[in-house]
């Protein structure tokens, strides 16, 4: 089996910062700089409570997932853009009040191959 390569190494891609763009609740569109993607099995680590699992059921089909990578806001300043702050908290709809972590799984059945998000916040 051929080993998979990447482009960028595991700390290159930890180290990275990239822009997440989204619309807050006025339709402005806005760019944040505090989410940092990490790939792989490590990145069980960037969560904002206990490790993310390594593998999870898939949501669609209750098969086993493999996690694949992790989205983390946290940049810690006051001025930039998080998730939380797209939409009001509305008293019937609920959103994240802080910042957020996102880990996604990718199911292993052919079948499937859905995608499985778990995430947790600050
Ligand atoms: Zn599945």
């Amino acid at each position: 089996m051929e080993e998979n390569k990447q482009s960028l190494t595991e700390d290159e891609v930890k180290n990275r910062i990239v822009g997440l763009r989204a619309k807050n609740d006025r339709g402005d569109t806005i760019l944040s700089d505090c989410a940092t993607v990490h790939i792989g099995r490590s990145a069980d680590v960037y969560s904002w409570q206990g490790p993310f699992a390594p593998e999870e059921k898939c949501h669609k089909c209750g098969k086993t997932t493999r996690l694949a990578l992790v989205v983390k806001e946290q940049c810690g300043s006051k001025t930039l853009v998080y998730v939380s702050n797209l939409y009001g908290n509305e008293p019937d709809a609920f959103w994240p009040h802080d910042a957020v972590a996102v880990a996604i799984y990718f199911c292993i059945d052919v079948a499937c191959a859905k995608a499985t998000a778990i995430w947790n916040q600050a």
